[in-house]
Parts: structure tokens; C-alpha cells; sequence
């Protein structure tokens, strides 16, 4: 299996001239060829291969540009890859995935060697190919062999090495889902996550804590010169804050989700499959959906449900979580969406909204398992939706009337 780890490197003088070097090299390299691709196929509805790029680099782009072989050659030949893989990506799934974009010096930097690359953990140090002994904390051991480094710049001058390596360790099998082990977790913005066993986890809200401040960072980069140095410094000011603010989501989202896969007593996870982009175009809620991080949510729990053996079932983004009284089954469709707490007008039960909907997602996670042993499949719904589905020719048009996208009942419970 795969992993990667992510250290802090702190380069010398030298070593960070050589990684500015490598950084531009294989920009040019990616903008290059993004822009022959568009018009290959714009002029003549050409499809340029990797194989074509990388040997029309090394036959003519090397030689215009003689400064590209100052840099590891693998690194470009790697960033060719890349845009192969962008490209794929777009392909494979347009509507979720964007067009693959020209890369800007102001953005995030990085470049990949895929050979000859070295960690050493008595030294704090990592190699690769023109730049021995990078200093590094080292902060965690790794057993296995080292596939590829990434060494990355963010917007603030920070530097990463990212290590991936070929662990020999294997994915946990899951075990049958049963019952007693089985949580149902209702995600929200109030509380980021509520599980049916009672505990929630509070949403830290970061963007929000630090909102105040980056506005104002970012009104005094606004008025600084463009070009000067103040600038600069204002524009790192900007970027050192944007970072803190997505480390600490990631710090809670990890945390939150290695709770929940390292609980002996949860063997089974039943969530909403849903629907983030959706949601984010409900303006209301954009900024709250974003911050509260949803997607980063669910590929920290997927990855984690492999590793250590949990299973993990989604259910129907339109089944009814909220609305239906988990003691007796009754659909309350007229709950309103600032209702926090509710009455059964059937048992008489009072509902706690997250709770309620996280208990009924576990029952339909668990109703949907097959009968068969041992396969557990995407979900139908076991109950009906009473909200008319949207055709997808004219899907958007017709959501939009409707005030709200695909907005699942997790997003309504949010407000
Ligand atoms: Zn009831």
C-alpha cells in the first residue's frame, strides 16, 4: 500500500536557488505543453500523447531553452505526467472536475523526483538528485521503501517534502457489519458531525475565528504599491494566515476521523453521500459549507475505513434523515429547516434534530446491507423521497426555481 508523508524541509541558500530553478523549469515545461494540447486541438482537433510532449521537449524545447537542463530532467518528464493525468481526470468526470489550468508563479509550487531519492533519519535529512542532505524534521518513521519526493513551496516561502512510500503493511479486512458496531453519523455546521451513539464533535468554525483579521490583511495588501516590497510582505502576511486556517481544519477533520476509525466499538460507519457542490451554491450557505469542510470530510474517512478495516456505507443523499420520527417511522414533512428540535405528532416523541437524523441514518445503512454475506453495496434508500426528483436535461433551471440544488437533507439541517 501507498503512503505518503509530509515533512518540513529547511533548504540552504543554495538548495533553495536550485528548487526555484526546478519550480520554474517544470512550470514552463506544464504551461508548454498545456498550450500546445489547446491549440493542436483547436487548429487541427489534434490530440497530443505524453509520449509526443516528452520527446518533443527533448528534441526541441531543451534545445531553444538550454536552461531547462540545468534542472533534473526526470522532474519535467514528471510534470508532463502530470498534465497527462489532469487531463484524464477532466475526461473522466467533467462536471466535477475542472479544465486543467495554466500553473502561476504565485501559486503553490512544487516538483516531483521519482528516482534516486533518500531519507535519512539519523541525519534529519533528505536527498534527491542535485541536493544532498536537505535538512528536514523528521517527525515520523516509515517503514518501506521511498517511491517518489515531492518537494513543494507554499505562498509564504514555507518548504515541504512529501515521501511516498510502498508500505508493506495492508488494509485491514472489514468485518461483517453488525448492529451493536454500527454508528450513523449526521453531518451539520451547528455540530460538525453527530453520531448516533451520542457523541458530536463540534465544528471549529477556523474561517469564521479568522475571518476579521484576513479581511483586514487583506485591505492593507489591497493598498499597497504593486511591485514593492511592502507588498510582498503584505501578500506573505496574507498567505501565512490562509494557511493557518486550512492546517487547523485539516488538524480537526484528522482528528475527528481517526476517533471514529480507531473506536474499537465502531466497525461500520453509515453516512449521507452528499452532495458539497451543491450545497455550496446555495449562497447562504457557501461560505459555512466550505469551512466546515465536508469533502475534505469524506476522503479522510474513506482512506482511513480502508486502512483500518471499517466499513463504510452511504446512503441516499435524498432519504429523509431528518424528517422521519425514529421511533415510529412517521415522515414530518413539514419540519421547517430552523427547527432544531421536534415533536412526533404520531408517538409524541421529542427529537433532537442531529441526533434523530443520525440514528435513522444508521437504520437506513443498515437495512440497506444485502442479505448476501460479505458484500455490502451502494445504497437505495429503503424509504421514499416525497420531494420530486430533478430531470437531468434541464436540471438546473428547474433546482434553481426550487431554491436550492440537490440540497441533501444534511444542508437543510445545517441552517
Ligand atoms: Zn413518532
Amino acid at each position: 500500500m501507498l503512503r505518503a508523508y509530509k515533512y518540513r524541509i529547511y533548504p540552504t541558500d543554495e538548495q533553495k536557488v536550485l528548487f526555484a530553478k526546478t519550480f520554474g523549469c517544470c512550470r514552463f515545461v506544464y504551461n508548454w505543453a498545456l498550450n500546445l494540447k489547446i491549440t493542436a486541438y483547436k487548429e487541427r482537433k489534434e490530440t497530443l500523447g505524453n509520449v509526443y510532449l516528452t520527446n518533443l521537449m527533448k528534441s526541441e524545447l531543451k534545445v531553444e531553452h538550454e536552461w531547462l537542463s540545468e534542472v533534473n530532467s526526470q522532474s519535467l518528464q514528471s510534470s508532463l505526467r502530470n498534465l497527462d493525468t489532469a487531463y484524464t481526470n477532466f475526461f473522466r468526470n467533467t462536471k466535477a472536475v475542472g479544465f486543467p489550468r495554466f500553473k502561476s508563479r504565485k501559486d503553490k509550487q512544487s516538483f516531483l523526483c521519482p528516482q534516486h531519492c533518500r531519507v535519512d533519519f539519523e541525519k534529519g535529512t533528505i536527498t534527491i538528485p542535485k541536493a544532498k542532505d536537505i535538512p528536514a524534521v523528521l517527525h515520523r518513521r516509515f517503514k518501506g521503501t521511498v517511491k517518489t519526493v515531492t518537494i513543494s513551496m507554499t505562498p509564504s516561502e514555507r518548504y515541504f517534502a512529501s515521501v511516498l512510500v510502498d508500505a508493506s503493511m495492508q488494509g485491514m479486512k472489514p468485518s461483517e457489519p453488525m448492529r451493536d458496531t454500527t454508528v450513523g453519523i449526521d453531518l451539520g455546521i451547528k455540530s460538525l458531525a453527530v453520531c448516533s451513539d451520542g457523541r458530536t464533535f463540534a465544528n471549529p468554525k477556523n474561517l469564521q475565528r479568522s475571518l476579521d483579521r484576513l479581511k483586514l490583511l487583506q485591505k492593507r495588501l489591497s493598498h499597497k504599491q504593486k511591485g514593492s516590497a511592502n507588498r510582498n510582505k503584505a501578500r506573505i502576511r496574507v498567505a501565512r494566515l490562509q494557511e493557518h486556517i486550512a492546517n487547523s481544519r485539516k488538524n480537526s477533520l484528522h482528528k475527528i476521523t481517526h476517533a471514529l476509525t480507531h473506536d474499537s466499538q465502531v466497525r461500520t460507519i453509515c453516512m449521507e453521500d452528499l452532495n458539497v457542490k451543491g450545497m455550496q451554491r446555495n449562497h447562504h450557505l457557501a461560505q459555512a459549507v466550505g469551512d466546515a469542510s465536508f469533502g475534505m470530510f469524506l476522503t479522510l474517512l474513506e482512506y482511513k475505513c480502508s486502512w483500518y478495516g471499517v466499513n463504510l456505507i452511504k446512503i441516499d443523499r435524498f432519504a429523509p434523515s431528518s424528517k422521519t420520527c425514529g421511533k415510529c417511522g412517521y415522515v414530518y414533512k413539514e419540519l421547517n429547516l430552523s427547527e432544531r428540535s421536534w415533536t412526533c405528532p404520531e408517538c409524541g416523541t421529542h427529537h433532537d434534530r442531529d441526533f434523530n437524523a443520525a440514528c435513522n441514518i444508521k437504520e437506513f445503512g443498515l437495512k440497506a446491507l444485502p442479505t448476501e454475506r460479505g458484500k455490502v453495496k451502494p445504497v437505495d434508500c429503503p424509504l421514499v423521497d416525497d420531494r420530486p426528483r430533478v430531470l437531468k436535461s434541464n436540471g438546473r433551471k428547474k433546482q434553481e426555481k426550487r431554491g436550492g440544488i440537490g440540497i441533501s437533507e444534511a444542508a437543510k439541517s445545517l441552517v
